[in-house]
């Protein structure tokens, strides 16, 4: 009975892992045209600085209405995209849409405003990937200190030597460099110091349990490791006032979550930062 059992799951296992190919399979091949075919868009997520409660400017975030599969989370595809490497004109997309958007911001009045993209260690380890980051500021027009780039612990996986040269190179044009989801990934506080990054972004989990005391202690515990080291500190996933309260007494630099407001499609940018003002 139990070798019948045994056969049976391992039918289902092979069905599963089967079905998970195929989907895998059918989302890369939507996802090979997605840029000639206008299924991708972007969404911004105001973050606002704690002490002065001003608006710091924006998160890009991927949006991907596929007229075949629905609506796509990112993190549905981000990873095929990655394995793919189709990552790499769709980042390259991304950045220049976001830049150009931010540009035109600045050009309507809305002055001052940064944004922050999203960087795959796919798009890192290109060798042309600086080049590239300078070229797009070079054509939209935007300054590099209104640019940061959000990259995750993943890159300690890669070749951390290339990989912080390059950091070093944009970041010394003035672009920030912010470490994403800090907290979640292995990276050694060693490691960090090397990397050459202006900001940590504490990782919404921590955000999340904030009402119980020990993760109180490590989020505060991040944001002072994080000032020791010179680095601006972000929380994101801020969801409750009460959340707020706590970053706002820990010296959190900016925060970012659904209390200030959800990610706005592009078109509604202008409208949300004149609603801000007013009240
Ligand atoms: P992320 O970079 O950590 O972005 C924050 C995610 O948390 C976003 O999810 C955002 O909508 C969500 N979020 C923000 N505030 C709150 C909150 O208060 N509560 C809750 N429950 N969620 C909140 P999203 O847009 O689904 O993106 C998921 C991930 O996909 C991103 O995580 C990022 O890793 C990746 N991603 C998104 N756009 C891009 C992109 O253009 N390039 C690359 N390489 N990755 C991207
Ligand atoms: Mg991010
Ligand atoms: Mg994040
Ligand atoms: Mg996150």
């Amino acid at each position: 009975k139990a070798k019948e059992a045994g056969k049976g799951s391992y039918v289902l296992y092979g069905k599963a892992m089967q079905q998970h190919f195929d989907d895998r399979m059918i989302i890369e091949k939507n996802l090979r045209n997605v840029i000639s075919n206008n299924e991708l868009s972007l969404h911004y997520q105001p973050l606002v600085d704690v002490g002065s409660d001003q608006l710091w400017g924006f998160e890009a975030l991927l949006r991907w209405h596929s007229p075949v599969l629905g609506f796509m989370s990112p993190l549905s595809f981000i990873k095929i995209a990655e394995d793919s490497r189709l990552i790499v004109p769709i980042g390259e997309w991304v950045l220049r849409t976001a830049c150009q958007f931010i540009k035109d911001l600045h050009g309507k009045g809305y002055e001052g405003y940064h944004i922050s993209v999203n960087i795959s260690v796919i798009q890192l380890m290109l060798d042309n990937f600086t080049e590239m980051v300078l070229a797009v500021l070079q054509e939209t027009g935007l300054a590099p200190e209104y640019l940061e780039l959000e990259i995750t612990e993943s890159i300690f996986m890669e070749s951390f030597e290339i990989i912080s040269t390059k950091l070093n190179f944009l970041k010394k044009k003035g672009i920030g460099i912010a470490l994403d989801d800090f907290g979640t990934g292995y990276s050694s506080l060693s490691y960090l110091k090397q990397l050459p990054i202006t900001t940590l972004k504490i990782d919404k989990s921590f955000i999340d349990s904030i009402d119980s005391p020990n993760s109180m202690s490590l989020a505060r515990s991040i944001v002072t490791i994080g000032h020791d080291m010179g680095l601006k500190v972000t929380a994101e996933g801020v969801e409750t006032p009460e959340q707020l309260a706590f970053l706002e007494r820990t010296s959190c630099d900016k925060i970012q979550g659904y209390f200030i407001s959800r990610p706005i499609p592009q078109n509604d940018v202008m409208e949300w930062v004149d609603g801000r003002k007013v009240s």
